[in-house]
């Protein structure tokens, strides 16, 4: 089994709505069959123009409200209800569900990597991102490759956020060890690794947060795995979910 390399794509430019960037990308790194791209939700969005400019909203009542609560800007506060399906807790921070299953921190909305005044969505169909970027990666190079889309999220229980996949394409999110036996011949009931979060977390290392300017990583030699796609609980399994909507009153 050859050694995992990681390699963080650089030189990339500021990303501007309408760039290229699966031309960008394969102009700086050849890709191999079987690698793994990893690329920063914030530039697909900015180069798919998912932004908006603070100026052109006007907030809601309930913009304005939640803004009071948690000390806000009000626009920024109307771009995060946009955003959002639902909003899972109000205080003492924003907590929404995605239409595409995600449930994040103020949806996900961010004003870091862009203009002042300018804020940035997540993609709204991070899967069909991820499967359009590997098809454009392949009919550029004729290789085949994995995409993960990543965004820097934090999480229950502990401090620091952590890349995690938000949208990945060429495999399946989980690789399913149920019905494997571990070392001493017991048979595993429920164990399922995220790996696309695990993958997306390093990427994030490797990317970093702030002004490193390499939002993009490519994985070599990952052995492939196989599994199912259901990431995300359902609403009736998902207990956080439920203690929350029930304990924070929205
Ligand atoms: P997020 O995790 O998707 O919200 O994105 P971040 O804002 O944390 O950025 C991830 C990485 O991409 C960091 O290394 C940033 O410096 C870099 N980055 C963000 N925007 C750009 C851009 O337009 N061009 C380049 N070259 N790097 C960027
Ligand atoms: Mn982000
Ligand atoms: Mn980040």
């Amino acid at each position: 089994m050859e050694n995992i390399v990681v390699t963080g794509i650089r030189g990339l430019p500021l990303i501007r709505a309408g760039d290229n960037i699966p031309a960008m990308i394969c102009e700086r790194v050849k890709v191999e069959n079987g690698d793994i791209l990893s690329l920063a939700s914030t530039v697909y969005s900015k180069a798919k123009g998912f932004t908006k400019s603070l100026a052109d909203i006007t907030p809601s009542k309930r913009a304005l409200h939640l803004a009071e609560l948690n000390k806000e800007d009000p626009r920024f506060v109307q771009a995060v209800i946009d955003a959002s399906k639902d909003i899972i807790m109000e205080y003492p921070f924003i907590l929404s569900e995605l239409p595409f299953g995600h449930i994040g921190v103020r949806a996900g909305v961010d004003q870091s990597n862009i203009d002042d005044g300018m804020v940035i969505f997540l993609p709204p169909d991070p899967m069909h991102a991820a499967a359009q970027l590997r098809e454009e990666i392949r009919q550029l190079t004729g290789k085949k490759i994995g995409v993960i889309i990543t965004d820097t999220c934090g999480r229950s229980f502990r401090r620091g956020q952590t890349g995690h996949a938000i949208g990945w394409s060429g495999f399946t999110a989980i690789r399913d060890f149920r019905g494997d036996v571990d070392l001493f011949g017991h048979e595993l009931k429920i164990t399922e690794e995220a790996v696309v979060d695990e993958i997306a977390g390093f990427a994030n290392f490797v990317m970093g947060e702030s002004n490193n300017g390499v939002p993009a990583v490519l994985f070599r030699n990952c052995q492939p795995w196989t599994g199912h796609d259901d990431l995300y609980f359902s609403k009736t399994e998902d207990i956080t979910r439920k203690l929350l909507k029930e304990h924070c009153p929205s």
